[in-house]
C-alpha cells in the first residue's frame, strides 16, 4: 500500500469550473477571480479579500501596504517555513526571529515582547498546523508596548501600534473564540499552494479587518496596483473597446492569480466545509489510536478553538533526529510519506548567512529534534490511516 503525503483532492467539479474557463475566452485576472475573493471574504468575515499568485506574495503586499521598508524591523518565529521570514527580507526590512516556547510551536511570548523596538513595524505570527495563535496574548503586547511605536506614514498611525501580519498559509477556516481566521490580525495571508487544504495550484488570498480612517476600496486599489505593475487600469478594464490608455504609478511587481487558477478555488471552496469535516475525522482518529503511545501530537480542536486541521505534526518522546529520521525511512519502506514540520530557519543556510544561530534557538531546536508529521488529506481512505498507524507504532518502538 502506498500512502502519500499530501496529494491534492480535485474532482469533476473542479475540472468543469476549469474548462468552463477556458471556454469562456477570459483566461486570467477577471470575473472568477472577483467572484473567488468576494466568496473568501464572506467566508472569513471580512468586507474585501485579495487573491494573488501565492501566499508569499499576498505577505510580502501586505507588508508594501503598510510602507515598510529599509530601516524597519519585522518579527517572526523561528520555528516556520522560509516564506513568513524571506518577505522581510523582500521589503528590505530587518528580520527579527524569536524562539518558540517552551514545549510549543507559538512563538515565547515574552522574548517577543523583549524583542520589541522602536524600530519593530510588525509581528508575523505563524498558524501552524491550522491551529490559530494567541492573538489576545499578541495584541496585549503590542497594547503595552505601544509608546515605542513611531509610525511614518497614514496607514501605521492608523491603527497606532506594531501591526499584525499574520502567516495563515495552513489556517484557512481555524477558528478561534468564534472568530474566523482572517478576522482576528491586522491582515491574514493563506496559501492554496497544491498541498495545502484549499488549492488553486498555486495562489493565495490576503483579507484584513477594517482599519477605522483607511478606505477598503483605496486598500484594495493598492493591492491591485501592486500586484500588475503599477498600471492603472487592470487587462480586462483594458479591453474596452477604444480604451487603451493607461498609466504606470511605479515600477511595481507582477503576483496576480488567473482566472484559471479561482476557477479552482471556487469549486473548492464549495467543498471545504466537507472537506474541514473529514480532516476533523482522520485527525481524531489518529489522536485516538496514539493514546497510551509515546507520541505527544497537537490538539486541534477544543472548546472555543477548531483548527484547519492541516498537518498531523508529532513528537515522538524520546528520540532524537537520527532516530526519528530511521523511523521515517522505515516508513517510506512500508510505502508511506511522512514529512518534518519544520527544521527551525536559524539551521538553514540563507538565515546563517543572515548571522542567525540555532544556539539561540533551544526550544525551536527541541520541537524539531523529535518531529514526524504523518499523512492527512482528503484523499486519504479510513484503510489507509489504519496502515499508517500500524505502522507507526510498529516503527517507533
Ligand atoms: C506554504 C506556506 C507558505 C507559502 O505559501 P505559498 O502560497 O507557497 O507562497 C507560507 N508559510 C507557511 C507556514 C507555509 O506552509
Amino acid at each position: 500500500m502506498d500512502v502519500l503525503f499530501s496529494p491534492p483532492d480535485i474532482t469533476e467539479r473542479e475540472i468543469a469550473e476549469v474548462v468552463d474557463t477556458l471556454r469562456s475566452g477570459w483566461i486570467t485576472t477577471g470575473p472568477k477571480t472577483k467572484l473567488f475573493e468576494k466568496n473568501i471574504a464572506e467566508f472569513c468575515h471580512t468586507s474585501k479579500a485579495v487573491c494573488l499568485n501565492s501566499a508569499t506574495a499576498c505577505s510580502e503586499m501586505a507588508l508594501r501596504a503598510l510602507g515598510i521598508g529599509p530601516g524597519d524591523e519585522v518579527i517572526t518565529s523561528a520555528y516556520t517555513y522560509t516564506a513568513s521570514a524571506s518577505v522581510v527580507c523582500h521589503v528590505g526590512a530587518k528580520l527579527v526571529l524569536v524562539d518558540t516556547a517552551e514545549n510549543s510551536h507559538e512563538m515565547d511570548y515574552e522574548k517577543l515582547e523583549a524583542a520589541i523596538t522602536e524600530k519593530t513595524k510588525a509581528v508575523i505570527p505563524v498558524d501552524l498546523a491550522g491551529i490559530v495563535c494567541d492573538y489576545n496574548r499578541i495584541f496585549e503586547i503590542l497594547e503595552r508596548k505601544k509608546n515605542l511605536f513611531r509610525p511614518t506614514n497614514k496607514i501605521q498611525r492608523k491603527i497606532g501600534r506594531v501591526a499584525v501580519v499574520a502567516d495563515g498559509a495552513h489556517a484557512f477556516g481555524a477558528v478561534r473564540e468564534g472568530k474566523k481566521c482572517g478576522e482576528i490580525a491586522d491582515f491574514t495571508s493563506f496559501s492554496f499552494h497544491a498541498v495545502k487544504n484549499l488549492t488553486t495550484a498555486e495562489g493565495g488570498a490576503v483579507v484584513w479587518k477594517d482599519i477605522e480612517g483607511i478606505d477598503n476600496e483605496e486598500l484594495y486599489k493598492q493591492f491591485m496596483l501592486f500586484s500588475l505593475h503599477g498600471q492603472s487600469k487592470d487587462a480586462l478594464a483594458k479591453t474596452q473597446l477604444g480604451a487603451w490608455e493607461y498609466d504606470i504609478i511605479a515600477p511595481y511587481y507582477k503576483c496576480n492569480m488567473t482566472d484559471i487558477m479561482a476557477s479552482i478555488g471556487l469549486a473548492q471552496l464549495e467543498r471545504y466545509p466537507a472537506i474541514l469535516e473529514r480532516r476533523k475525522e482522520l485527525i481524531k482518529i489518529y489522536d485516538e489510536a496514539l493514546e497510551g503511545e509515546n507520541i505527544q501530537h497537537l490538539h486541534h480542536y477544543g472548546d472555543d478553538f477548531s483548527s484547519s486541521g492541516h498537518l498531523y505534526i508529532t513528537h515522538v518522546l524520546g528520540k532524537n533526529r537520527e532516530e526519528c529520521n530511521e523511523i521515517i525511512r522505515k516508513m517510506a519502506e512500508k510505502g508511506i510519506a511522512t514529512n518534518v514540520h519544520y527544521k527551525p530557519l536559524p539551521m538553514l543556510t540563507a538565515y546563517k548567512k543572515l548571522g542567525f544561530d540555532i544556539q539561540d534557538y533551544p526550544n525551536a531546536y527541541r520541537m524539531f529534534s523529535n518531529e514526524i508529521t504523518l499523512p492527512l488529506h482528503t484523499k486519504l481512505t479510513n484503510e489507509e490511516v489504519e496502515y499508517v498507524i500500524k505502522s507507526f507504532k510498529e516503527c517507533i518502538r
